[in-house]
């Protein structure tokens, strides 16, 4: 579904992608780990077209990304992102929230996109909070928002990056609760994320990252009993 060969980005002399190759199927859920600065944030934008390649190329269901600004817009369509910040608007309710980009960017009508708001929010399991602003919602709730957003564009694949990190870790579990709702239904998932035990739980693929390249790439299983390299076991055992 995603096919990433052989990418390289740099930002001026920092080369901070060098060679990114990974081919992730659909339905399939890949945890992206690694040290700070190791390019997995910027693996996950250029993949969404939020960033430009430098070398090699990305293909997404098929059509491979090119730099021109329509097509980057259509991929954005199809690949919904979710940032450690929800980014939802202040001024909007939950429901508006979710409607927004159906109406503005798809062009949906608005009783649709209102039906779409409410079985999305459903399926986050905040059917009730439709009329609540932002500031009425916990920070998982809110993230939970984000995520029914997300889906309203009817997404063929999530990115998410450390969408965890910024919550309390009593509501932790509840957004990692969804995220597992999601995979259990097929949705092809690509997380950067420090929950090591909910990628061991969830993930089919884990991939190491380690200055800039693939260090290590495998099932759970593999990656976490069975850590090949002395950089992937000196980071889990920081991690626990
Ligand atoms: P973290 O775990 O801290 O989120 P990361 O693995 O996501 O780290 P990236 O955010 O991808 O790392 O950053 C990789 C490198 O690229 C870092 O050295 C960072 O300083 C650099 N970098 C990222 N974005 C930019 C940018 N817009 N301009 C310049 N340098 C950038
Ligand atoms: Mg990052």
């Amino acid at each position: 579904l995603i096919e990433i060969n052989e990418v390289r980005k740099s930002f001026g002399t920092n080369e901070v992608l060098k060679g990114i190759t990974i081919a992730i199927e659909p339905g399939e859920v890949v945890a992206v780990i690694g040290k700070s600065g190791s390019g997995k944030s910027t693996l996950l934008r250029c993949i969404n077209g939020l960033e430009s390649i430098d070398a090699g190329s990305i293909t997404v269901a098929g059509a491979q990304l090119r730099p021109d600004e329509a097509h980057l817009r259509q991929l954005r369509l199809k690949v919904g992102m979710i940032f450690q910040q929800f980014n939802l608007f202040p001024h909007l309710t939950a429901g508006a929230n979710v409607m927004l980009s159906q109406t503005v960017v798809k062009k949906t009508p608005k009783g649709e996109a209102e039906r779409i708001a409410r079985a999305m929010l459903d399926r986050v399991g905040l059917a009730e909070k439709f009329d609540a602003y932002p500031d009425q919602l916990s920070g998982g709730q809110q993230q939970r928002t984000a995520i029914a957003r997300a889906l309203a564009m009817q997404p063929i694949a999530l990115l998410c990056d450390e969408i965890t990190s910024a919550l309390d870790p009593e509501l932790v579990s509840e957004v990692l609760a969804v995220v597992r709702g999601l995979a259990a239904d097929g949705m092809t998932l690509v997380m950067v994320t420090h929950e090591m035990k909910f990628a061991r739980d969830v993930c089919n693929r884990v991939v190491f990252m380690h200055q800039g390249r693939v260090h290590e790439i495998g099932p759970p299983d593999k990656i976490f009993a069975e850590p090949a390299t002395p950089e992937l076991q000196q980071f889990l055992g920081v991690q626990s």
